[in-house]
C-alpha cells in the first residue's frame, strides 16, 4: 500500500493504475468506509483512499478539534482490506497559500437539511470534493447512502462542472440494532447510544407503512415522528419526506419517483443523521 502526502505524489502514483475508484473520507474509519473501499477495489481493480478532516466543512462551534484521528489504525484497517493507494494531505496541500476558490452548489439541495442546520457545511463539501477528485483523477468516486444530502450535492456539482468521475453511491452500514455506522457515535453516552437505534427504527416504520400504500407526506412524517418520541434523550431536528433529486418537501409520495426520508436527532451535542429511501415502483 502506498502512502502519499502531496498532490503531486498522488497524481503520480494514479498513472500505475489503468482503473482506480477513489473514497474520499475524514479518517477513523469503520465498516461504513471499508464497504465502500472494498466495493471500489471490486469494480476497479485498484482503489485509493484520502484521509483528511476538512475544516471548510466545521462551523466555528463544531467539533473539527475533537473529531476522532488514529492514522495507524486507520492505515492497518485500509491494508487489510487491500487498498491500494492512500493520500494523507495537510490543509497546505488540500487548500496551498493563496487559495481563493470556493464550489458553491446553489438552490434547494444545499438550503434545506443539513445546509439549513449548518449554513456554510456544503460549501465546504463541495470544495472539498472537488479539490479531491481533481487531484487523484480517478475513475470512480465512492460515497455512502449515509449521507443522502451529501450524494445529492456532489452528483450535482460532477454533472455541473463536466468532471470526468463517475459517482457511485454505497449502502448504508449499520451496526447490528440498526444504528448507522458513523465516526461521530463514540461521542454518545452509553444513555444516548441506547436510545439512538430509534432513528433507524423510525424511518423503517415510515417504510412500512409506504409498503403498505401509504403516500402522504405528512402520514409518513407523524409515523417516523411517533417512534422518535421513544428517544427522550434526542432533540428532533427534521423529519422529511423528500424528492430525491430536488430534496423539495413533498405533500404526496409519487410511487414513479420515490422518496429519501431523512431525519436528524441530536444527542446532547451529538447530531445524527440517517435516511432510507423509497424506490420508485
Ligand atoms: P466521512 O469520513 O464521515 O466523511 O465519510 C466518508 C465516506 O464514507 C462518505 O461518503 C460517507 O457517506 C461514507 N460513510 C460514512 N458512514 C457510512 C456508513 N455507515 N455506511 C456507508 N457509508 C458511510
Amino acid at each position: 500500500m502506498n502512502v502519499v502526502t502531496t498532490r503531486a505524489q498522488v497524481r503520480a502514483a494514479r498513472a500505475a493504475y489503468p482503473r482506480l475508484g477513489f473514497v474520499p473520507t475524514m479518517g477513523y474509519l469503520h465498516e461504513g468506509h471499508l464497504s465502500l473501499v472494498r466495493q471500489a477495489k471490486a469494480e476497479c481493480g485498484a482503489v485509493a483512499v484520502s484521509i483528511f478532516v476538512n475544516p471548510l466543512q466545521f462551523a466555528p462551534t463544531e467539533d473539527l478539534a475533537s473529531y476522532p484521528r488514529d492514522l495507524e489504525r486507520d492505515l492497518a484497517l485500509l491494508r487489510e482490506v487491500g487498498c491500494d493507494l492512500v493520500w494523507t494531505p495537510g490543509p497546505d496541500e488540500v487548500y496551498p497559500p493563496g487559495f481563493a476558490t470556493s464550489v458553491d452548489v446553489r438552490g434547494g439541495v444545499t438550503d434545506v437539511l443539513e445546509g439549513a442546520a449548518r449554513p456554510g457545511h456544503f460549501r465546504g463539501v463541495a470544495t472539498v470534493v472537488a479539490v479531491l477528485l481533481n487531484a487523484v483523477g480517478a475513475d470512480r468516486a465512492y460515497f455512502g447512502q449515509k449521507d443522502a444530502q451529501q450524494c445529492v450535492v456532489v452528483r450535482r456539482m460532477v454533472a455541473d462542472l463536466a468532471m470526468p468521475v463517475q459517482v457511485v453511491v454505497g449502502a448504508t452500514v449499520r451496526e447490528a440494532d440498526g444504528l448507522a455506522m458513523s465516526s461521530r457515535n463514540t461521542y454518545l453516552t452509553p444513555e444516548q447510544r441506547a436510545q439512538a437505534p430509534a432513528l433507524y427504527r423510525a424511518l423503517c416504520a415510515v417504510a412500512q407503512r409506504y409498503a403498505a400504500g401509504e403516500r402522504d407526506a405528512d402520514a409518513l412524517r407523524t409515523a417516523a415522528r411517533q417512534v422518535l418520541a421513544s428517544a427522550p434523550l434526542g432533540e428532533l431536528a427534521y423529519v422529511s419526506v423528500a424528492d430525491p433529486t430536488s430534496l423539495a418537501e413533498v405533500v404526496q409520495v409519487d410511487p414513479a419517483v420515490g422518496a429519501v426520508v431523512s431525519t436528524a436527532v441530536r444527542f446532547g451535542r451529538t447530531r445524527l443523521i440517517d435516511n432510507v429511501v423509497l424506490p420508485p415502483s
